[in-house]
């Protein structure tokens, strides 16, 4: 593998591989970009089918923190880490802490905290060894509820004010009440921003892959299920994905009857292209690592010491006026929204790409 001409490499500031014999420990850790501060970002445990898929994982997805925390005026530059292997049979407390060794040796350039595959127990284990983990403090949320960790309320609070800002933009109205939208996934973010959207009077199409919280969210909320493949041609005003990335393809982007598509979800353009399609076909995008930066925020927070629920809560609001910002670029230059987030994000942190380089749609 050539990691210097990798197509996700993007002058990287540093890559760094770890090997624990003793706990079976094979882990990557990668570093963007510091130019605004310390490397912040997820540990993911995923059994990759080898190293390179880790790698060109790792790569895309610590690049996507730079281009996230940039938008979200954090004090953070973007990393992230991977360990190899299956989180239910090779995880062990011996793994954990040389995890935690293997971050601290970079002496804080790189601050770890939750992703998938990874529990607030395992995050606890892994601050065993190292104090630069995020995500396990005690806090009161915006939504004045006690909780460790967890970014997710703040999240969902984001991608709600993030909303109203794209249907403002697109819709010209700021009262939610009778607006169609249709959720995809109801997990952490999904289920909230349902309660607050229903709240304030909108009418709800919902899918999952679990039928409980279909059933719930049916009774509770008064919300239609639909399959999920139903959902992404139904005709509302909104389509929020909130379950896992590629949610818009070349098979989606075609079937949407929405005016705008704001959600939770990391990725959600399978590739820029879609991005195109979707300007194209007069479909407002929110993009998603500026609408999702809710968590981030959240923890940047508490990276910082100084978490309290009212200034994480100002801060998230930021996300609607950045995003009406990228809106009106948008139609300015007639560009898709994910590529003026990316060049407004290039013009906060100082990219390490010659100056001639192309520059790259990046997904956080
Ligand atoms: P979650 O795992 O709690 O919820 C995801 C939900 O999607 C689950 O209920 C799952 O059953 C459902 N789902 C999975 N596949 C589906 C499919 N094909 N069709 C319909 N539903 C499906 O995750 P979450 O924490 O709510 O996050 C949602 C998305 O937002 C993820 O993409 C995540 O990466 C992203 N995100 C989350 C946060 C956060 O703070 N939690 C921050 C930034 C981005």
């Amino acid at each position: 593998m050539e990691l210097f001409r990798h197509p996700d490499f993007d002058y990287h500031e540093q890559v760094v591989f770890a090997c624990d014999v003793e706990s079976g420990l094979e882990a990557i850790i990668a570093v963007h970009n510091t130019d605004r501060g310390p490397a912040c970002g997820g540990c993911r445990m995923v059994p990759y089918p080898d190293t390179a898929a880790a790698v060109t994982d790792v790569l895309r997805l610590s690049r996507g923190m730079t281009y996230k925390s940039a938008m979200a005026e954090l004090p953070l530059g973007g990393g992230k880490m991977v360990v190899l292997g299956d989180p239910r049979r090779h995880k062990t407390p011996a793994l954990l802490r040389a995890l935690g060794r293997f971050v601290d040796s970079l002496h804080g350039r790189y601050v770890t905290a939750e992703d998938a595959g990874m529990t607030l127990d395992d995050l606890r284990g892994i601050a065993e060894t190292t104090r630069h983990v995020v995500g396990i403090q005690e806090k009161i949320g915006a939504d004045g509820e006690q909780r460790v960790g967890d970014p997710s309320p703040s999240t969902e609070y984001g991608v709600y004010v993030g909303l109203q800002a794209a249907v403002a933009h697109r819709l010209g109205r700021t009262d939610l009440a009778g607006l169609k939208v249709a959720i995809q996934g109801l997990g952490s973010v999904g289920w909230k921003l349902a309660q607050r959207l229903r709240a304030a009077g909108a009418r709800l199409w919902v899918t999952d892959i679990h039928a409980d919280v279909l059933k719930r969210a049916e009774a509770e909320l008064g919300a239609a299920v639909v399959p999920p493949d139903a959902i992404f041609s139904l005709p509302v005003d909104v389509f929020a994905p909130c379950a896992l990335g590629g949610a818009i393809n070349d098979r989606t982007v075609e079937s949407l009857r929405a005016s705008v598509v704001a959600g939770a979800a990391n990725n959600q353009l399978l590739s820029p292209i879609h991005g195109d399609r979707l300007r194209q076909r007069g479909i407002l995008y929110a993009p998603d690592y500026v609408i999702n930066a809710g968590g981030i925020i959240d923890v940047a927070y508490e990276l910082q010491d100084c978490f309290d629920a009212a200034r994480v809560k100002v801060h998230v609001e930021r996300i609607g006026v950045t995003l009406a910002e990228i809106f009106r670029r948008a139609d300015r230059e007639q560009l898709q929204t994910q590529l003026v987030a990316d060049r407004m994000a290039e013009e906060r942190f100082r990219p390490h790409r010659p100056a001639t380089g192309a520059a790259s749609t990046a997904t956080g």
